[in-house]
């Protein structure tokens, strides 16, 4: 008999993982908290569209998706605009997320996905160390594994004991809370289409204005919750530098949180493995996970595939932890160093650092392939070199916070190669202490 597989909440990278699974053979069911129509938001994301190729579907439709704008970086003080300047092979898509869901869904059910739609999952259920299914609202459901997609509160992830070493909650610093809308469209914008605002108004966290064909897209995230008079505040403050912001809300209009953290130091358990949001694998900078969780579905597919057995222990699914941080973590360890960086920078820092071109436009021209900091900063010549060192040494005050940021990037960096190759719970829990404590603010 088919080994049975839960996929619990209907994330992204939950979703590939059980079509890539099902594809093999296996029986996988997945069951989510939405009905069909009401997954997802009414939004647009951007990501990289081999996240796609890596779970083993087609690109969607030509007309379902588009290349996404360079954005306009623009410091506190509006001294400076950095333009981002992509070459166009390297664009990520953008794509309606309804649609994203869409495309993953159907290919899901062509490979023998089942969907429990309108299904609240409420907390795993342990035979002994085991997570042996998840309690439902409609009940109790067994498999030989359970994959969490449910996102960055899953009541999975959550709800484990803490000796397994998964880190049940999110600390402050790691989730952005943000705040996104769609206004009608004013007028025309005629440059610097999507704006991005960082520390505006001195508030720790960003807002970006992006003129589209029908409408204007707002978010506003910061590292603080925020009401509602917040976020009319803030808007009535965005519209007088963008009048095509208008004052009807015609899409989305939602508090969402979004991890900008390390990934989970820990990824799996014995019958358990976390993906996507419940496993933090955004890139902490800029919040995408949509690509970094379809790539993840494929390595977690190849470890379960690989236990011959059907064991899928913490052992075993060891090789997925292995392969994530490999191919993904080692380079969002070090990004989640930067943004703790820019928790700790005042507004007239990150002028600084735009005005004197220690951070430049080629910096902040983040495209489908910047993936690390290395590759973020591979272009670099020698007089960029010269200049970043010219703009650090005259201000001390900036030059501390970027040494601290390299030896913490440093020390992140060893830490993460440092994992247990093998899965021993001693090591294993000794490990993830120190891995956690790379990231404290
Ligand atoms: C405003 C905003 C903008 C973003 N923009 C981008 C972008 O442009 N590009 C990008 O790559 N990423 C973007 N992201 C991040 C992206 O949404 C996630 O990183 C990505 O979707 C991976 O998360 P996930 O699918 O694992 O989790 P989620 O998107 O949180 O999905 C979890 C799923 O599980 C279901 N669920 C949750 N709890 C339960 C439960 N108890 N029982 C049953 N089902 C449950 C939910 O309904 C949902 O379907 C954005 C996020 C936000 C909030």
């Amino acid at each position: 008999m088919a080994k049975q597989i839960i996929g619990a909440g209907g994330g992204h990278g939950g979703i590939a993982a059980a079509h890539l699974l099902a594809k093999r053979g296996y029986d996988v069911t997945v069951y989510e908290r939405h009905t069909r129509e009401n997954m997802g938001y009414d939004w647009t994301d951007i990501f990289d569209k081999k996240g796609f190729f890596a779970a083993e579907m087609d690109l969607p439709a030509p007309d379902k998706f588009c290349l996404k704008q360079d954005m306009t970086f623009i410091g506190p003080g509006e001294t400076i605009k950095l333009q981002q300047h992509t070459e166009p092979d390297k664009l990520e898509i953008q794509m309606e997320r309804k649609a994203i869901y869409d495309h993953l869904i159907e290919n899901a059910e062509r490979s023998g996905v089942r969907f429990v739609f309108n299904c609240e999952v409420e907390a795993p259920i342990m035979l002994g160390s085991r997570v042996a299914g998840i309690q439902t609202a409609q009940g109790a459901v067994y498999a030989d594994l359970v994959i969490d997609a449910c996102g960055i509160s899953s009541p999975l992830r959550t709800k484990l004991p803490a000796y397994l070493g998964v880190q049940n909650e999110v600390q402050q610093y790691e989730q952005f809370y943000v705040y996104r809308a769609f206004f009608n469209k004013a007028c025309e914008t005629k440059e610097d289409k999507f704006k991005v605002q960082l520390l505006r108004e001195g508030k720790l966290g960003i807002s970006w204005v992006a003129a589209e064909e029908e409408h204007t897209d707002v978010l506003i995230g910061r590292f603080e919750p925020f009401d509602l008079a917040e976020v009319e505040r803030s808007v009535a403050s965005l519209r007088k530098d963008n009048p095509a912001i208008g004052t009807e809300i015609v899409r989305g209009g939602q508090f969402v949180h979004i991890p900008v953290r390390q990934p989970l130091g820990v990824l799996v358990a014995d019958g358990y493995a976390a993906i996507g949001d419940s496993a933090f694998m955004t890139v902490p900078i800029i919040g995408s996970g949509i690509a970094n969780s379809l790539k993840a579905a494929k390595l977690l597919c190849g470890a379960v595939t690989a236990d011959a057995e059907g064991a899928y222990s913490a052992y075993t699914l060891w090789k997925y932890q292995c392969d994530f941080y490999k191919e993904i973590g080692a380079n969002l360890a070090p990004l989640a160093c930067v943004k703790l960086l820019l928790t700790r920078l005042e507004p007239a820092d990150l002028d600084y650092i735009f005005e004197t071109g220690i951070l430049n436009a080629d910096d902040m021209t983040i495209d489908a392939d910047s993936t690390s900091l290395a590759a973020m900063f591979s272009g670099m010549t020698m007089d960029d070199l010269k200049t970043k060192a010219g703009g650090l040494v005259k201000n001390v005050g900036v030059l501390k916070k970027i040494l601290r940021l390299g030896k913490e990037i440093g020390v992140a960096t060893a830490v993460t190669a440092a994992m247990p190759k093998t899965y021993d719970p001693d090591k294993v829990l000794r490990w993830v202490k120190s891995y956690n404590a790379c990231f404290k603010h």
